[in-house]
């Protein structure tokens, strides 16, 4: 790689780190003042964000620009300066009774600079998301877009030089050379946002630097329909949690496990519902195409490989742009076809018949643990045992998506979907260093365990070591 721009971005985190150094805590006002600008930059400029969007996608619906980027932006904006001063708050921790005489708290203190690497699918939210938690706490930022979408990043990058100073907030664009660059930077927490497989790299390249990562990845979120959940109902937000950005959305329904008796009436209340959200006289604006011929050709190889093994494919025919695809179920797949072992990321959606909820629920632990898990349910038995028995990184019950706007909820994955989780408070603490501190009130007890040893000791220790 070019090793101007090794130095550019090395240069970069340098002036990041000395202007840390001049303001090691920044306060409540420079805090708001930070996050306000956040706000600024996505609102007032929401047309320009549509449109560029757009563009690089080739179709992105303004609708599902405002709904599922701006929206939960200024939502977890709103709800990071209601809380902040509070979050900014030392917390009095307990001591035990040996340790009366001192007073425990813990002071939540910025870590430095962060990196934040965003995937394409949501470079908006994705880019800005993380940001609100990493500068509530008090950091500085480095940003490294998506090279997949060229007027989005050059977009985020003029507006983030007009709403923030370099040594505040810096975007480095370029390809995938300056993002394995950029992963190899010594930076105070790392954000990666996207595939497991560059995630592996990406904790491979921080790991030389012992640069702590939250890992945000993706995998196969199940939706498992219980015997007692009318397949009409949860057809209607499978069909929304699917079809948003034409499936390429890291917590879509990726496959669908439904009572084999219902398997033929879930599909029909699936086509049903994509021609009643897409229809005909819509035009084709609101329905999102592909990203990358590669997408397009991956889901076609998934489908061909279906067709050749002879499962049904029922295909939808809602409008749709050039460079997009119709959505398609797969009936009854193989386990082990293409659709099913990989992470679909578009309009594709398997669904799998069970004949028992144990099968459903083995069929879920039996896969890498996914980032969602959708259950659809009014039995609260059921609903414990199917939690109980299943990991996933988060859940939304009888819906899809909810769970990613809820700002006081954790988000981030398990296993291969993900290490670490941010979001509302669960962000903040993320990007902060939790320092323990331990204040000797009037009197040291430690004086009394000291040598030389003598009988108060002895009886300090008797009762220290008890059960
Ligand atoms: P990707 O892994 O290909 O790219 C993500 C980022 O990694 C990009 O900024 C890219 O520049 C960078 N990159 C690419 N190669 C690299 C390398 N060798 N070293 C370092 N960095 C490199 O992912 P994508 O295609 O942009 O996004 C789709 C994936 O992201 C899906 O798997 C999806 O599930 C996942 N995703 C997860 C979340 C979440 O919050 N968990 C959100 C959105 C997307």
């Amino acid at each position: 790689m070019d090793t101007a721009v090794t130095e550019t971005i090395e240069q970069i985190l340098k002036r990041q780190r000395d202007a840390f150094d001049c303001e090691p805590m920044p306060d409540h006002a420079t805090r708001r003042d930070r996050l306000d600008r956040i706000g600024r930059l996505a609102k007032a400029h929401a047309a320009e964000w549509c449109d560029a969007i757009s563009r690089d996608f080739g179709n992105r619906s303004r609708h599902e620009t405002l709904q599922l980027e701006i929206a939960p932006l200024m939502a977890s904006l709103r709800h990071a300066r209601w809380h902040l001063r509070g979050w900014m708050r030392p917390e009095r921790r307990s001591s035990s009774i040996e340790f009366l005489q001192i007073a425990n708290r813990v002071e939540y203190q910025p870590l430095g600079v962060v990196g934040i690497m965003v995937p394409w699918n949501y470079p908006l939210l994705l880019a800005l998301g993380p940001l609100v938690d990493v500068l509530a706490a008090g950091n500085r930022a480095m940003i490294k877009p998506s090279e997949l979408l060229p007027e989005s990043s050059a977009l985020l990058k003029r507006l983030v030089e007009r709403y923030f100073s370099l040594e505040e907030v810096a975007v480095v664009e370029g390809g995938v050379d300056v993002a394995a660059a950029f992963s190899a930077l010594p930076f105070d927490h790392l954000l990666f946002t996207g595939s497991t497989a560059v995630g592996r790299k990406v904790m491979a390249a921080a790991a030389q630097n012992l640069t702590p990562v939250t890992l945000e990845l993706g995998g196969k979120s199940p939706a498992l329909i219980a015997p007692d959940y009318p397949v009409e109902e949860a057809a209607r937000d499978i069909a929304f949690g699917k079809l948003m950005n034409a499936g390429q959305t890291c917590i879509a329904p990726d496959y669908v496990l439904v009572p084999r008796e219902k398997l033929d009436a879930l599909s029909q209340a699936l086509l049903a519902r994509f021609k009643s959200f897409y229809p005909r006289s819509g035009g084709t604006g609101d329905y999102s195409t592909l990203v990358g011929a590669r997408a397009l050709d991956r889901l076609t190889r998934g489908l061909d490989e279906c067709r050749a093994r002879g499962v049904s494919i029922v295909t939808s025919d809602i409008p749709v742009a050039a460079g997009g695809m119709q959505p398609a179920l797969v009936l009854d797949p193989p386990a082990d076809c293409l659709l099913m072992e990989e992470e679909i990321f578009g309009p594709v959606l398997p669904l799998v018949p069970y004949d028992t909820v144990e099968d459903a629920l083995r069929f879920i632990r039996q896969r890498p643990r996914p980032l969602a898990l959708y259950l659809f349910t009014r039995d609260n038995a059921l609903e414990r045992k199917a939690l109980a028995e299943t990991r996933s990184g988060n859940v939304t019950i009888n819906g899809t998506l909810l769970h990613i706007a809820q700002n006081d909820l954790p988000f981030g994955g398990v296993g291969p979907s993900g290490m670490g989780f941010y979001h509302g408070f669960d962000g903040f603490k993320r990007f902060s260093h939790a320092r323990g501190i331990a204040r000797v009130r009037l009197f040291n007890p430690a004086r009394l365990a000291m040598p030389p040893y003598g009988r108060i000791a002895a009886l300090l220790a008797r009762f220290m070591t008890r059960g």
